[in-house]
């Protein structure tokens, strides 16, 4: 169809005009910790993640896998997507998916839109992990109205998954405030 031949080519031209910005005038001072370093750290936190949960579950593995799993998403679903740049892991993302990472783009593009960056809606703990979760729920919906049927996993898990990803953000929070902002205040949009 021509239309997505279309969508297709959009998405190219968003992705080689962030790249273009980056590169010519970056919109972010190196003052707060790279994509690499918060990818880092959740590597770091994601044994903590498993081992916590390991604990609190009274040794269930597939627990502790989830909420190292969970931790693990965090590079992906980092607070960091309040940027209208792409990120480390979006970058990832298109290179290693053919370029289907763009659609993982372009579904947090709103995202992006919405918040300014570094703002407590996406970056303060708890509220930051929701509100992206919040925002997933839109596009879960979608999929659920269209007729998708999301396999049963135990809540359990799902409460494992989501402490992981919690805890992934609130290092990256950590890692901002120590390095970055001292106080937590969005950048204007420039
Ligand atoms: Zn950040």
């Amino acid at each position: 169809m021509c239309d997505s031949r279309a969508q297709v080519a959009f998405k190219y031209l968003l992705a080689v005009y962030y790249d273009a910005r980056d590169t010519l005038g970056p919109r972010e001072k190196h003052d707060m910790p790279s994509g690499k370093v918060h990818a880092a750290c959740s590597a770091v936190l994601t044994p903590v993640a498993f081992g916590t949960a390991y604990a609190l579950s009274g040794d269930h593995l597939p627990a502790a896998i989830a909420a190292a799993s969970g931790c693990v998403l965090g590079i992906l679903l980092t607070p960091d997507l309040d940027q209208e740049n792409l990120g480390m892991s979006e970058r990832w993302l298109i290179k290693r998916t053919l370029g289907l990472g763009y659609v993982f783009v372009m579904l947090w593009y709103p995202y992006s839109r919405l918040l300014p960056h570094r703002s407590p809606w996406s970056h303060l703990p708890i509220v930051g992990t929701l509100g992206r979760l919040a925002y997933m729920g839109i596009f879960l919906a979608i999929a659920l109205a269209l007729g998708w049927k999301p396999p049963f996993i135990e809540p359990e898990l799902w409460m494992s998954l989501l402490g992981g990803l919690a805890l992934s953000d609130a290092g990256h929070w950590a890692l901002d405030t120590k390095f970055g902002f001292k106080r937590l205040r969005p950048q204007p949009r420039r």
